[in-house]
């Protein structure tokens, strides 16, 4: 009799799964306790694999063999206890679909940089010519791309919480970017819980793969002291020479791997700020892992032009430069927004605080910001760290708020939307807010 797989979240990762599970000869159902929409029903339907919406089947769910859980729901979640109780295990879509592709997998995670790292890595690998795909958060899931294609090498982006139900899959280049605090509603508040959850990327490795880190990054550079690696390290830092790995030296970066040197001119590069230069290192390294020659990768780095709502340079208005940077939701991304912008600025902070700490902004605050324009429904956390440092004035829409930092602005100045917490007290989702402060900002 076939094995009974159950997908939990009918989302782009949960029907991937259900695509491939069905076209591997598994007893396939999907369940969702929300709503199911409607081009992913079309595909189950598409497939013949059974589903239901608006609730779970608990019996017929915890009668499974195995069970393959969207990352949205949360491992405490009373059925997900339930069938951990009863010993099934419960995977993601990633270390499912893992067990079906032969491919290099360049694994990519971290606190902040995950999406721009994993496209601008895609990118050098697509570039150099190479049969890749991109997968994780972005576009479609690793599991439809296994299921459909015969890539050679997959680039992907992986949260913490994929990681958690990651148990086998094993990354031939894993890259940590950084750990600094975000989501610890959903590690018990403890950072020691969330930085294991991230050195997950090294499970499995062996001495022929090779692990990317950030020497820089405090709590990283702790964690990797504590641990015994088989792997091959490869640090990056702009502080410090590597003997392995990467460094800058003299406006090149260098990448050094085994018997391979690499000396990178950084001179054209697009992005900017020290961020995108870890970020870009990290990529570098993955790249010349990979045998890409150093001409190859240059050229992509001075052709990636960044994201979308990530320090997105958009729009000067009689002379003042505004700078979208929505997807800036935690304390740490607003730091490197602030550091790589050279003028005097106007910032927007705001919207749905996780328990930020601020005081790691407050000396760039004092060197630079004329102004903080709050844009929340809560604005006391922003006054509470603020007040008295800085003016700090109340929005509570985007027009508002945009016609308030040009009216604060001067020529030359820069309004930066960079506001350290979520977007759904006000927006839809950090899109959503990045486009309204555009339209705004055009309406000037
Ligand atoms: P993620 O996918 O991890 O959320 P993004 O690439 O979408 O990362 O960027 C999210 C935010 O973090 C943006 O504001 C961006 O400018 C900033 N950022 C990007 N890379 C880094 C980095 N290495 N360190 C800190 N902040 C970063």
């Amino acid at each position: 009799m076939a094995k009974k797989i159950s997908i939990l979240g009918a989302g782009e990762s949960g029907i991937g799964a259900a695509i491939l599970a069905q076209k591997k000869g598994f007893d396939v159902f999907v369940s969702d306790c929300g709503t199911i929409k409607e081009n992913y029903i079309a595909q189950l339907q598409k497939y013949n694999i059974p589903f239901e919406q608006g609730s779970h089947s608990e019996e017929k769910i915890l009668s499974s063999d195995e069970v393959i859980k969207s990352p949205g729901i949360r491992n405490n979640a009373p059925l997900i206890l339930k069938l951990v109780e009863k010993g099934i295990p419960v995977i993601s879509e990633i270390e499912f679909a893992a067990r079906y592709t032969n491919a290099v997998k360049v694994c990519i995670t971290g606190s902040n940089g995950k999406t721009t790292t994993t496209e601008l890595t895609y990118k050098i690998f697509k570039d150099a010519g190479l049969n890749v795909a991109i997968a994780g958060n972005v576009g479609k899931s690793f599991a439809l791309q296994v299921a459909e294609n015969d890539y050679d090498y997959y680039v992907i982006e992986l949260s913490s919480f994929q990681l958690d139900n990651m148990y086998k899959f094993k990354a031939e280049i894993a890259i940590l970017l950084n750990v600094t605090p975000d989501h610890l509603d959903r590690y018990d508040y403890k950072m020691q819980n969330y930085t294991d959850s991230k050195f997950r990327i090294t499970q499995n490795q062996t001495p022929e793969d090779i692990f990317i880190y950030c020497a820089d990054d405090p709590v990283t550079a702790e964690e990797v002291k504590k641990r015994k690696f088989t792997q091959k390290l490869a640090p990056f830092s702009i502080k410090n020479e590597q003997v392995t790995g990467s460094y800058i030296n003299n406006g090149n970066m260098i990448i050094k791997l085994e018997h391979n040197e690499a000396v990178i001119s950084t001179a054209d590069f697009q992005l900017e700020g020290q961020h995108n230069m870890y970020n870009s290192m990290a990529a570098g390294i993955a790249a010349m892992a990979c045998n890409i020659r150093s001409n190859s990768i240059r050229k992509s780095f001075e052709t990636f032009k960044g994201l979308e709502h990530r320090l997105e340079h958009f729009l000067s208005v009689r002379g003042v430069e505004f700078v979208n940077d929505s997807k800036a939701t935690n304390v740490n991304s607003v730091w490197y927004a602030l550091e790589s912008i050279k003028t005097k600025v106007i910032l927007i902070l705001g919207g749905i605080d996780k328990g930020n700490d601020y005081s790691e902004l407050f000396s760039l605050v004092k060197q630079k910001v004329k102004a903080i324009v709050a844009l929340g429904v809560n604005n006391k956390p922003i006054h509470d760290a603020f007040d008295g440092m800085v003016e700090v004035i109340d929005t509570q829409s985007m027009e508002n708020c945009v016609k308030t930092c040009f009216l604060l602005a001067d020529k030359g100045d820069t309004v930066l939307l960079s506001p350290a917490c979520a977007s759904f007290d006000l927006f839809t989702c950090y899109e959503d807010r990045g486009e309204q402060f555009k339209e705004c900002v055009r309406n000037l």
